[in-house]
């Protein structure tokens, strides 16, 4: 009984002092980090453990070094909507789909070329911009002209919306660049 009692009282009380939690990139806010680490062999699981974990953290999504910023609970589907609309930002041809507006078709190839770099390398998502944390939309100002990028989901056939953006195997990503004054 003496043994027992100290460790009832801990597994009691555990569960709500700590919170799962999980990090993300405390600069663009995805959760694609990986820490820097040695892993050894374990001839009894013959698979790779972790040994050691250092200081230096990459994120995938800023392509460098990163600082985390932590959060309670677990990685949710906004954390997969917005990986998602990254890659579409940074890789319109292969995730999705492009729409360039007819205002700005009419800039020239040109500003097009530029305008899609300024959308890929957007990352000043504030509260007030971007509520969901989502990243479907933002303003870039190229040239001097004042575009908006925004992102729709769709369903695969393209005729209603999506159910699940969460989900790619049931969704048509759509990334618009709009002159501001088309929106
Ligand atoms: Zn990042």
């Amino acid at each position: 009984m003496s043994i027992d009692t100290p460790d009832v009282a801990t597994a009691a009380s555990k569960p709500d002092e700590k919170q799962p939690e999980y990090p993300l990139c405390s600069t663009c806010g995805s959760h694609r980090v990986y820490h820097d680490a040695w892993a050894s062999w374990d001839p009894a699981t013959q698979d790779w453990v972790l040994a050691a974990t250092f200081d230096y953290v990459h994120c995938d999504n800023c392509g460098g070094e990163a600082s985390l910023e932590w959060k309670q609970g677990t990685p949710d589907r906004i954390a997969q909507i917005r990986d998602l609309n990254d890659a579409l930002r940074r890789n319109s041809s292969r995730t999705g789909n492009l729409v360039i507006t007819a205002g700005v078709t009419a800039e020239g190839e040109a500003l097009i070329a530029t305008a899609l770099k300024a959308v890929a390398e957007f990352d000043v998502f504030t509260k007030s911009n971007d509520p969901h944390q989502e990243h479907d939309f933002g303003a870039v100002t190229v040239e001097g002209l004042k575009l908006f990028f925004k992102i729709d989901y769709f369903d695969k056939a393209m005729e209603a919306l999506s159910h699940d953006p969460a989900d790619p195997s049931v969704t048509t990503r759509v990334l618009t660049i709009m002159l501001a004054e088309e929106y």
